[in-house]
């Protein structure tokens, strides 16, 4: 049987090791943790096979899509602890800025091996092509943020959970088992650290990349891996037992707000699964949230080379919106009153206000807060244009694969045909009243203006 960590790696390009080689190369960009990282154990592995001290390479790109203080500096928390770590593995870690090929290329001339893990929007994978292009060396990618890699479970675009729940659990077994840890034979204290950036100041060091300083820190977020671990264990020790019912609620929440940590790669899915299964509580809804529904976001946007464009979105979709299209809307709002938060729905501008302060929004409340934008725009391509930029522009796990497909998920991706209404066709409403019968929603209108 073939073992679960070689059906994570693909070779990107397929060389012998080069025998001058300095070190083994472990570029990081998407799995950005020392532990439970199935690229971090394959360089570890390699390493020692060479008889050569791994090097771990972080590039942070000051132009990365949407990039601001927010996303910056919940990322570069979490890339300080994880030095740390790697330092305390028998690793050296290296922190640069720029253009992240180019410099992964430059440092790979003196790699043996060249290693990674993998992304999968669609400049993460343009970046890998570049690295295998001209890294002039053996160039591994490893699978590590999802449990099951993606090409396992289906070979083309799935249109609902129902479709690929199936098949997700019966390959699933076979990817349950996280990469022992390996010990570093090779101490890294040879190699050079002349051109690293130091991470002792993260706010100095995020305020010299001159990025969107307009989207500020989200307070109530802390990056890095121990404080990942720290929310699972409250989650697993308050919440869990709650989630099954208690998931929808926006008022009394017993969600985890592991979104965040799980988009920058700070712990891994597989760990989060394999704790959440052994708490001995009902953990079928949150397996159902963070397998399913998850990979199922990863598999479209895998399929789908234009999945942050409007014509991406089911024909059927695509087809009542444009029928709709004219249909009058009462009232109808631009792109900056709802950044700025100033319609005359008080649980919208609630929302809108939790998530350009916080960063964070409960699932019902962004079902809810996409719904509204669709029907409020004049053209229904630019009111998905603008969920797709707001989403990204604050939320701190926005720019991921669950981004484009929940968005897309609004329009409806993923959803079927629902009776036919005004504006939004046959694409599923969510309405006030709604809202109002569920939960307690002055207090969560009340609980926003507080923040
Ligand atoms: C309009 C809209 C936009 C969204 N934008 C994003 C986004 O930019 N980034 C993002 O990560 N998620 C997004 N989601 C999905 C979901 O709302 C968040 O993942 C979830 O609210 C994160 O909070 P949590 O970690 O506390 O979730 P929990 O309920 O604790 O769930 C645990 C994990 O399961 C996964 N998950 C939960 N709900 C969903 C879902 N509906 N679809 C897919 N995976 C899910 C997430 O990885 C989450 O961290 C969006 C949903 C909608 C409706």
């Amino acid at each position: 049987m073939v073992h679960a960590l070689d059906s994570r790696i693909r070779i990107l390009k397929s060389s012998k090791p080069r025998q001058e080689g300095a070190f083994v190369l472990y570029w990081m960009q998407h799995s950005q943790r020392a532990e439970a990282n199935p690229a971090f154990e394959r360089a570890a592995y390699w390493a020692n096979e060479c008889g050569l001290p791994l090097l771990v390479l972080f590039v942070v790109d000051p132009n990365y899509p949407d990039g601001s203080v927010r996303h910056f500096t919940f990322m570069l928390e979490g890339l300080k602890e994880t030095m740390a770590e790697i330092g305390r593995r028998g690793a050296h870690f290296a922190l640069r800025t720029g253009h992240p090929p180019d410099i992964v290329c430059q440092v790979a001339q003196d790699a043996a091996i060249v290693v990674t893990d993998r992304g999968y929007l669609r400049h993460l994978v343009a970046w890998r092509e570049e690295v295998a292009d001209g890294a002039g060396t053996l160039v591994e990618e490893v699978e590590g943020d999802v449990i099951v890699p993606v090409a396992e479970p289906t070979d083309k675009m799935e249109t609902a959970a129902r479709t690929i729940r199936p098949k997700l659990h019966k390959t699933l077994k076979r990817f349950l088992e996280l990469p022992p840890a390996i010990t570093i034979k090779t101490s890294a204290k040879s190699l050079p650290h002349k051109d690293d950036v130091s991470l002792g100041d993260v706010e100095a060091f995020v305020a010299s990349l001159g990025c969107d300083a307009s989207v500020g820190v989200a307070p109530g977020f802390k990056g890095g891996t121990s404080e990942a671990r720290h929310r699972l264990t409250n989650f697993l020790r308050n919440d869990l037992k709650h989630y099954g019912e208690g998931r929808a609620d926006i008022v009394d929440r017993h969600v985890s707000h592991l979104s965040p940590y799980l988009h920058f790669g700070q712990i891994s899915p597989l760990e989060i699964y394999q704790k959440v299964v052994s708490a001995k509580a009902n953990s079928d809804s949150f397996i159902e949230e963070m397998l399913i529904r998850r990979e199922l976001g990863v598999n479209f946007v895998y399929h789908t080379p234009n999945y942050d464009a409007f014509e991406a979105l089911p024909e059927w979709a695509q087809d009542t919106l444009a029928h709709h299209a004219k249909d009058k809307r009462e009232p109808s709002y631009s792109a900056r009153e709802l950044e700025d938060g100033k319609t005359d729905d008080p649980y919208w501008n609630a929302a809108m206000r939790e998530m350009r302060v916080t960063g964070y929004l409960h699932n019902h409340m962004r079902m809810y807060w996409g719904k509204r934008i669709l029907g409020w725009m004049t053209s229904p391509k630019r009111a998905f244009e603008t969920t797709l930029h707001l989403n990204n522009k604050y939320f701190l796990d926005g720019r991921d694969t669950n981004s484009y497909a929940n968005v897309a998920w609004i329009y409806g991706l993923h959803d079927r045909g629902w009776p036919e209404r005004d504006v939004y066709g046959k694409v599923r409403t969510m309405t006030p009243s709604g809202l109002k019968r569920k939960f307690d929603i002055d207090a969560y209108v009340r609980w926003t203006e507080q923040l």
